[in-house]
């Protein structure tokens, strides 16, 4: 390994979507906390969005400027993915991250020559995204530790782990619509084929060879990882970290979003214009507010966005709804029904970007309509907020069964059938109301409460993480 140079010091670089940069940004927090010097890296465009967007707190153009004028060593600075800044990575999703698969290692491997060429805070480490396609080549090229964060459940680095197990089996390309049962992969017990994550069904193989390519080389390469950190938490998912961890060290440190003692909620890592929905949620009573949102990924037709809106409006719940601009797969800027906000009145908010976390953490809130993205999915049950779980693709149906199936602290909108605004507003009545709400709350509570005490000083993220720092600081040694 790298010899001993002085303070130890990494390069982080996150995928840059809404759903990795923010447990990122308060991994690279932490590791400065510890005393470690951090060059964060950034796409290009996403420091021009985050400088551009504006924010509940304030509109920071160095995300990370209070962080060092509290006294962490941690600095930002930018890689280009090659394309132009108006490029739109949202609308061409194949074109973007195929780039980002096949020409972005070579950006980075000079990125990293020339960092250790002039970089005064010479370099030992690397903290990269699991889905990369390059770190483990990088890393054995300059002779770097190699970290891996893995941002969704463990459950799923298991699944994607034992992929070969799971061709064997059959059950990958697994056929739409049929349901069988997987029982067969070390540390995760029986699931259906359906609750497999999406790149393994057939339709999904049919239209996303470059998601698959991507899961392949992330898997090659995680494999020569170091270290491996888990935005879970042990207690949530033991069985299946005890297995992966026969196979190479990995820790879970999560919840990264809530990790204590940083700068974390100055920092704003939106990459769009948060509204600030505070005073509306204060007007409403305890419990009584459905918040609806489908993260920063996910794009829906326009006959969804209707049978939810008029779903919604039906169940007569009061709604926060986070519709994004460019939700639409059709690439349609109109979103909405005509004339749905004048029928809506004060019943919702409709609004673009929303500082998530802020508004589950509002008493007003009483349940969660998602679409299971993992720190979605985490942020509520960390608020103790139930869920009404309506997933797309990726890890989403997977998370789905961890939060309805094994903790009980949720429902499906519908079972894999399409969306019916009758179906949806009967759900959601009965889901805000009642005795069932009471019980999926209780639920939620329960893993509120083991989320909170992994990060506690005494909690096993916290002394996992520890524990990664201690192991990381005798590799580097
Ligand atoms: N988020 C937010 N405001 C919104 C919607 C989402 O701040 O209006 C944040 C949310 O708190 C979460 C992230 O965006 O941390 C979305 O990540 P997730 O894994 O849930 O879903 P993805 O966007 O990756 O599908």
């Amino acid at each position: 390994m790298a010899e001993n140079r002085g303070k130890p010091h990494a390069i982080m670089i996150s995928v840059p979507y809404q759903g990795h940069i923010n447990p990122f940004v308060n991994l690279a927090l932490k590791i400065a906390s510890k005393g470690f010097s951090v060059t964060f890296v950034h796409f290009e465009f996403v420091h021009h969005r985050l400088s551009k967007a504006h924010h509940c707190n304030k509109t920071q153009v160095d995300i990370f400027s209070e962080a060092r004028e509290s006294g962490l060593d941690i600095r930002y600075t930018t890689i280009s993915d090659g394309f132009p800044l108006e490029f739109n990575r949202d609308a061409n999703y194949d074109e973007f991250w195929g780039k980002v698969l096949r020409e972005f290692p070579a950006r980075v491997d000079e990125f990293v020559r020339k960092t250790i060429e002039s970089d005064p805070y010479l370099l030992h480490f690397l903290v990269a995204d699991t889905v990369f396609s390059w770190p483990a080549t990088v890393a054995e090229k300059y002779n770097l530790v190699n970290v891996s964060l893995w941002t969704e459940p463990a459950l799923v680095f298991s699944l994607a782990y034992h992929l070969d197990l799971l061709r064997e089996n059959g059950h990958f390309p697994c056929k739409d619509n049929i349901h069988e049962e997987v029982n067969y992969v070390p540390g995760v017990k029986s699931m259906s084929t359906r609750d497999l994550i999406s790149v393994m069904r057939e339709s999904e193989q049919r239209n996303s060879y470059t998601m698959l390519e991507s899961l392949f080389l992330a898997f090659e390469q995680v494999r020569k990882a170091d270290f491996l950190l888990h935005n879970t938490v042990h207690e949530l998912e033991a069985e299946t970290l005890s297995i992966l961890n026969k196979y190479q060290p990995n820790y879970a440190i999560g919840p990264i979003n809530f990790f204590k003692n940083l700068p974390t909620y100055t920092v704003s890592k939106s990459l769009w214009s948060e509204s600030d929905c505070t005073e509306w949620l204060e007007s409403k009573p305890p419990g009584s507010v459905l918040y609806v949102s489908f993260g920063s990924f996910v794009h829906t037709s326009r006959q969804e966005i209707e049978e939810i809106a008029y779903g919604l409006l039906l169940s007569e719940v009061h709604f926060i709804w986070v519709v994004r601009e460019g939700i639409l797969s059709s690439g349609d800027t109109n979103t909405m029904p005509d004339g749905y906000e004048d029928e809506v009145k004060d019943k919702g908010l409709i609004i673009p970007w929303s500082n998530q976390i802020r508004v589950l953490s509002n008493p007003a809130i009483g349940g969660f309509l998602t679409h299971n993205g993992w720190n979605s999915t985490i942020e509520s049950l960390w608020c103790g907020v139930p869920m009404i779980c309506y997933p797309f693709l990726f890890d989403q149906p997977t998370n789905r069964k961890l939060v309805v199936d094994d903790w009980k602290c949720g429902i499906n909108l519908c079972d894999g059938t399409s969306v019916d605004r009758k179906e949806v507003a009967e759900k959601i009545k009965s889901f805000m109301s009642g005795a069932a709400s009471k019980r999926f709350r209780q639920e939620a509570n329960k893993v509120k409460t083991i989320l909170h005490h992994a990060l506690e000083v005494d909690g096993s993220s916290e002394k996992n993480f520890d524990q990664f720092i201690k192991d990381l600081t005798e590799k580097i040694h």
